[in-house]
């Protein structure tokens, strides 16, 4: 029997048009603020491919939530003149999606996995000749009767994004021969100068001390920047006031968000580690089991910040709050 055909599980922007937060989104270099190295990388790797008229090879992509890892996709795609397709780990249920995908794709196109860490493993095994020599092995038939054969796909890179770099299998991760860059926090500096290019596309004035105020509380991310800002921006249109430090200072206090940028759940997981378990350690699935959120969550989207900030300490023998989490709860610290 043959197999329906398959849906392409893809997006193509040019077609879809405006995707996402795309307006903020930078399509230049000059505004994609920071992550300078990975820049220069990036920017070396690609001239080299082109000069040698060559597909630039695979590259992967890591760090937390909104950090820019899809951004600079897009701008690989732009830089090189090239169609990006796009998708994610969980919208490739079957082995058939991927192959629909693979096989859909146009000589020198981009295909971007996002979350790749979750893609099946029996769906990943079909990307390992995919990645390494642009063919696909597909097996025909059931039993005794199954067979392989082989499709040659058109030359394309494939560019990765994932926040658990700890849940790919090596055998994935030593396929993207291009690199794996690290995506790292930006500084309040960088972020406020994202503050103020998006506040100008947002047609609103934002002064050096405010911007800078919203950057201290953005979590050193960009997508959170962003958020802030609008929200921000709808209290002083709302109120008709000038978007100034006492907005900010208003918006954030409706948010839940406090003077390190903490967001409730940041606050209620220093606090189950302090009150619950006398400052730890105590493992993140039984943290999250207190407070009934996915340990996946707390890991990719909370914990990194509380490291960052030094707030808590991950140990062989589990999470421990340190006393600057302790101060911050106006708890006494004691050892
Ligand atoms: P990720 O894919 O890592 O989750 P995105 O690339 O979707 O993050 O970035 C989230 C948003 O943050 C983007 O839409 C963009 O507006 C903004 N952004 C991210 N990185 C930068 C940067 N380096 N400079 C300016 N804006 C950025």
């Amino acid at each position: 029997m043959k197999n329906p055909p398959q849906p392409d599980k893809t997006i193509d922007i040019k077609k879809e048009g405006v995707f996402l937060d795309q307006t903020l989104r930078p399509a230049k270099w000059n505004d994609y603020i920071g992550q300078q190295d990975i820049k220069n990388n990036l920017f070396i790797l690609l001239k080299a491919a082109e000069e040698r008229s060559q597909q630039p090879e695979h590259i992967l992509f890591y760090g937390p939530p909104g950090l820019g890892k899809t951004t600079l996709a897009y701008l690989i795609s732009k830089e090189t003149n090239k169609q990006i397709k796009i998708t994610s780990g969980p919208a490739i249920e079957k082995v058939g999606d991927l192959a629909s995908i693979l096989t859909n794709l146009s000589p020198g196109d981009i295909l971007f996995i996002d979350e790749i860490h979750r893609l099946n493993k029996n769906i990943e095994e079909i990307l390992y000749p995919a990645m390494e020599s642009s063919s696909l092995d597909i097996i025909i038939g059931k039993g005794p009767s199954a067979r392989t054969i082989q499709l040659e796909l058109p030359p394309f890179t494939l560019i990765a994004a994932t926040t658990r770099m700890s849940m790919l299998s090596s055998p994935l991760r030593s396929r993207f021969s291009g690199g794996t860059f690290r995506l790292e926090f930006y500084s309040d500096e960088e972020i406020a100068q994202i503050i103020k290019r998006s506040a100008s596309i947002l047609e609103v004035d934002v002064d050096e001390e405010t911007s800078l105020e919203i950057a201290k509380r953005s979590r050193f991310t960009p997508r959170t920047a962003n958020f802030l800002l609008k929200r921000c921006r709808d209290l002083a249109q709302v109120n008709k006031n000038d978007l100034d430090k006492e907005t900010v200072t208003k918006t954030l206090e409706m948010l839940g968000i406090d003077t390190l940028g903490l967001s409730q759940l940041d606050r209620q997981i220093l606090s189950t580690i302090i009150d619950k378990f006398k400052g730890g350690p105590v493992g993140l699935g039984t943290i999250a089991a207190a407070l009934s959120e996915e340990s996946s969550t707390l890991e990719e989207v909370n914990e990194p910040y509380l490291i960052q900030l030094g707030l808590i300490e991950r140990t062989p023998r589990g999470r421990m709050a340190t006393e600057k989490a302790f101060k911050h709860l106006k708890v006494k610290f004691e050892k």
